[in-house]
């Protein structure tokens, strides 16, 4: 019997069988000659062609979202007034209607009703003196101007960096004096991109009917791009 030494393309075998079509004997070694079907050619390069794609025009597994972000605990909302508590077991209370118990509590409380908006507190807090000392004028007369300066400082300005600087006792229990700084600036940054200012300010507050109020101030305040540090608490008196 003649062996063919031509092995015969697994593709080729559904075409001429386990035998080499030239001699019509079984294949037992090496190469066929025949071209495998196309088709089968085809089918090996659509293959390659779909493993290919899958970096690209093909949508990638998803992987799985691990919910770490949903998971992550809610940060309670800082305090304002920097103490390191939160707003609703510092200030927020004040604002509620706890008395403050001295004057830094009571500028604490002020500075935090600006950023919070809590304009009625600032209202509720501002000496009828302050009409004649800030606006050269009675209260009544000037309530209007300053209602919408409130409003303005409250949804206009940002705030940031409060600092308390000094606390002083007054000539009797009834007043007391607190030096503080904070930075602030527009929050209109289209028309006002530069503007972050400090302010350094030293107020006078007077107890009426057992609540702190603000009544006048000296302040100093200057653009940051002068200064290389923030301005010390003793340049407040010049
Ligand atoms: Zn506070």
């Amino acid at each position: 019997m003649q062996i063919c030494n031509v092995q015969i393309h697994s593709a080729c075998k559904p075409l001429h069988g386990p035998k080499c079509p030239q001699h019509a004997l079984p294949a037992t070694v090496r190469t066929c000659t025949l071209t495998p079907p196309r088709s089968s050619i085809l089918s090996s390069k659509h293959t390659h062609l779909v493993c290919a794609a899958k970096g690209f025009g093909i949508e990638k597994p998803k992987t799985k979202q691990t919910g770490k972000a949903s998971q992550a605990p809610v940060l309670e909302d800082p305090c304002p007034c920097q103490s390191g508590k939160t707003y609703k077991n510092c200030c927020q209370k004040v604002h509620l209607g706890n008395k403050a118990k001295n004057v830094e509590a009571a500028l604490r409380a002020r500075f935090s009703a600006f950023v919070k908006g809590q304009q009625d507190y600032i209202k509720a807090t501002t000496h009828r003196d302050y009409f004649d000392f800030h606006y050269m004028k009675p209260q009544a007369e000037a309530a209007p101007q300053f209602d919408a300066d409130v409003h303005c400082a409250c949804s206009r300005v940002e705030y940031s960096d409060f600092k308390v600087t000094q606390v002083e006792p007054g000539s009797n229990d009834l007043e007391g004096f607190v030096a503080f700084a904070y930075k602030h600036a527009s929050k209109d940054k289209a028309a006002e991109p530069e503007a972050w200012s400090v302010t350094n300010q030293k107020c006078r507050f007077l107890k009426v009917d057992d609540m702190w109020q603000f009544v006048d101030y000296q302040t100093y305040d200057y653009n940051m791009s002068q200064l290389a540090q923030d301005v010390k608490p003793e340049q407040l008196q010049k």
